[in-house]
């Protein structure tokens, strides 16, 4: 083990021994015998790992209170509207909301992108209109608002980047105008870690007159970033990046706004009436919600948001920011390795190449090791493209992942760079 990686172990904040152990033995997944070969989990960023407890919170409700939600008077419906509803509480605690009726439950980002660009800006813009996005956005934050340019005749620009990866705020202000309907950025890049200045973003956006969208899928898990105390408009996560379920996230929205929107499903449990001549909408967050939702995940979202205040919040940032820092040190000594971007501030993911071998040769090597980590474009093409990379090998970190897990990492970059030497 060379001096560097003997050194870290000593960072302060970096859960080691039993404390690492103790997380790590709450994610059923992870928890194999070192016999059996432990699974090194780098892809949290794609999706995380669920904890036992949200898997048994959700097993709870299908095992001992299933029911619809909102429909029926007996005791098992009153149950199951009660656990959808308090984990709303839950996540409307966890973002800050001011209003409970302001978390709109959705698929997760993507769909809350959609909703937004359809039920919000659709109806509101026009040719000579313009939406504002970054180039790190990931597809999800890229596409909604390119085809809601092509549905109105409005224009999509894209905020540069600097070399780094840092949002490049002077080019950010000059693409903001009184034509700018609404900005949409993502709080931390998928691709390469860079947190987004997000204060100066939304007081700019707003002093422009723009409506501020801001992607939370990378954030919600790894810090206390607080757009809505921050001002933002809409806000968005998705559960299954935070330790919850696939299938359920959420979109909070300003109950002005909401409440000026129109539905973006039709269907049952958003409506105060039907007749032959129309029909009366329900308020939001109903409104947004047509359809049997998806309880169980709700259910598991609301657990994973008490997993992750049980885990403390600032402890789980600090332990990350530790390991990213470990990450950072041991792959710039790594010769033939190259970190792609080196944003100012830089969050739970980094990217590199392998010179020489194919991005997909390492992950599938690596595989073969018990380690996963992702490659290719990450959803974020126009980004890669910029950074002159068509694909990429993307470490991202969680609360179960240690130096341990950088050690194994490293030993497996050592094997794949041997065999193609
Ligand atoms: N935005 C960012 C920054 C993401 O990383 C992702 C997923 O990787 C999404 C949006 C889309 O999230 P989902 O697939 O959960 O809808």
């Amino acid at each position: 083990m060379s001096e560097v990686r003997q050194a870290r172990t000593s960072a302060p904040a970096l859960w080691t021994g039993a404390r690492l152990e103790e997380v790590r033995s709450q994610f059923p997944l992870l928890s194999a015998s070192e016999s059996d070969g432990r699974l090194v989990y780098f892809d949290s960023a794609s999706t995380s790992q669920r904890p036992r407890c949200v898997l048994d919170a959700m097993e709870d409700y299908y095992t001992r209170a299933n029911a619809n939600v909102h429909r029926g008077l007996y005791g098992l419906a009153v149950d199951a509207t009660r656990l959808y509803e308090g984990a709303r509480k839950k996540i409307a605690s966890l973002l800050r909301a001011p209003r409970v009726e302001e978390v709109v439950f959705v698929r997760g980002v993507t769909e809350a992108v959609n909703l937004v660009a359809q039920s919000y800006l659709r109806p509101r813009v026009g040719p000579g209109d313009e939406i504002l996005i970054t180039l790190l956005e990931h597809h999800s934050n890229f596409v909604p608002w390119q085809i809601v340019a092509e549905q109105t005749g409005a224009t999509l620009r894209v905020a540069a980047i600097t070399d780094q990866g840092d949002l490049d705020l002077e080019d950010f202000r000059s693409k903001l105008s009184s034509r700018t309907r609404l900005v949409s950025v993502t709080a931390t890049s998928n691709a390469i870690g860079t947190v987004v200045p997000l204060a100066e973003v939304i007081e700019d956006a707003h002093a422009a007159g723009a409506t501020v969208f801001v992607d939370g899928a990378q954030s919600a898990a790894h810090g206390d970033l607080d757009p809505v105390g921050l001002g933002a408009d809409f806000y968005a996560i998705s559960g299954h990046k935070m330790y919850g379920p696939t299938g359920i996230g959420v979109v909070w929205g300003r109950f002005d706004l909401l409440s000026e929107m129109p539905p973006y499903q039709g269907g049952g449990d958003m409506i105060r009436e039907v007749r032959l001549d129309g029909v009366d909408f329900a308020a939001p967050p109903q409104l947004f919600e047509a359809g049997t939702p998806n309880i169980a995940g709700a259910v598991g979202l609301g657990r994973a948001v008490e997993f992750l205040e049980e885990l403390g919040p600032q402890a789980l940032v600090a332990h990350e920011k530790a390991l990213l820092e470990v990450l950072v040190r041991d792959l710039e000594s790594f010769e033939g390795v190259r970190i792609v971007g080196s944003p100012t501030h830089r969050a739970s993911v980094l990217s590199f190449v392998m010179e020489g071998v194919h991005a997909q040769d390492v992950a599938t090597l690596l595989d073969h090791e018990g380690i996963c980590i992702r490659v290719g474009h990450h959803c974020a093409q126009p980004l890669l493209h910029r950074l002159g990379e068509t694909a990429t090998l993307r470490v991202s970190v969680a609360a179960f992942n240690g130096s341990d897990d950088v050690d194994r990492l490293l030993q497996g970059l050592e094997r794949v760079q041997r065999i193609f030497r």
